[in-house]
């Protein structure tokens, strides 16, 4: 099913009750470093019975997981699941995009996720590609696949600030963008007012929240190094106090953020599980929907 369909922004936006209390649950998974594939269907199956709209599959900027992932999407679809595969254009030719898109097209998928990536320090040729908005133009022009980007309620590491970064994600939409899935945060509020900056900013596809349950101090600020995310001095202060109790106090911080989110009205919530089904788990399972 294609994004459009799934999130649908038109029809939801009239009635807000239609989305009000029924976001649409999405997984997002990488590729295992190992390539030993049983231990993600397992999890993959387990997360199954919350009857996901979406399984999203991270792509390796550096190439390395290409292959591996159709392998793995192959596995999603014969679980019956509806995948959206991540693409990144960094150090990617036209070449490699458009055998990619073929590919993806043939297996009978119909969504992607569009990015440019992370820019590689052994890159050797100039990249046909220099912004995820020229992808998006790319694949709108080759193929019906519906295409999703990221967003960045705290702006991008990169861009001066969040008024410039989304005047570029109004590029990617331009473009033939369909829904935009955010990068992780912690503070519903800094979520909110992106949301109206975006919307004054003209954009109107649908904005789904990206969540990360929370495992440890010590990964929380790995993540955060690599982004602008602020993290709360209460959750912070937490997990340096119980360090042993880490997976619970994210387990539970998850749940009164997605509970926000919901009473806000997202459309949907799009999970970075981490390629562990334990949290996202618990957090549905004490979510009222
Ligand atoms: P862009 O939209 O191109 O933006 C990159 C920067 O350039 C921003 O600062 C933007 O403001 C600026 N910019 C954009 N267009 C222009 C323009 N035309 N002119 C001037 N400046 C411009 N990374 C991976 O490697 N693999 C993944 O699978 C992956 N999945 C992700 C999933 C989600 C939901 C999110 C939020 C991020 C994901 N990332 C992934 C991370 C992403 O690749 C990085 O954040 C990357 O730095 C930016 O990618 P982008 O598509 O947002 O880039």
């Amino acid at each position: 099913m294609e994004l459009k369909e799934i999130y649908q922004f038109d029809d939801c936006h009239q009635n807000k009750n239609l989305y009000m209390k029924n976001p649409k649950i999405s997984f997002e998974v990488f590729p295992p470093k190992d390539g030993n594939i049983s231990d993600l269907f397992d999890e993959v199956r387990f997360l199954k019975k919350y009857n996901p709209s979406l399984i999203s599959l991270t792509f390796g900027a550096n190439g390395g997981t290409r292959s591996l992932s159709l392998e793995i999407l192959k596995m999603f679809i014969d679980l019956e699941l509806n995948v959206m595969p991540h693409y990144t254009c960094v150090g990617s030719t036209k070449s490699d995009i458009e055998k990619y898109i073929v590919a993806i097209e043939n297996m009978g998928i119909e969504n992607i996720l569009a990015l440019r990536g992370d820019p590689l320090k052994d890159i050797t040729f100039e990249p046909d590609f220099r912004y995820a908005n020229e992808l998006v133009e790319f694949i709108k022009n080759r193929t019906n696949l519906s295409i999703g980007v990221a967003g960045y309620p705290e702006g991008h590491i990169e861009c001066e600030n969040i008024h410039k970064d989304i005047e570029n994600l109004k590029r990617k939409v331009d473009a033939g963008a369909d829904v935009i899935f955010t990068q992780l945060f912690f503070n519903n509020d800094k979520f909110f007012k992106y949301v109206e900056l975006v919307r004054n900013a003209g954009i109107n596809v649908p904005i789904i929240p990206g969540i990360m349950p929370v495992r440890s101090l010590k990964q929380l600020d790995k993540m955060v190094g690599m982004a602008r995310v602020e993290i709360p001095n209460n959750l912070r202060q937490s997990l340096i106090k119980f360090p042993n109790d880490s997976k619970k106090l994210g387990i539970e911080f998850a749940i009164n953020q997605c509970q926000g989110l919901i009473d806000f009205g997202v459309l949907g919530l799009h999970f970075f599980t981490l390629n562990h089904s334990d949290q996202t788990s618990e957090i549905l399972d004490n979510i009222l929907f």
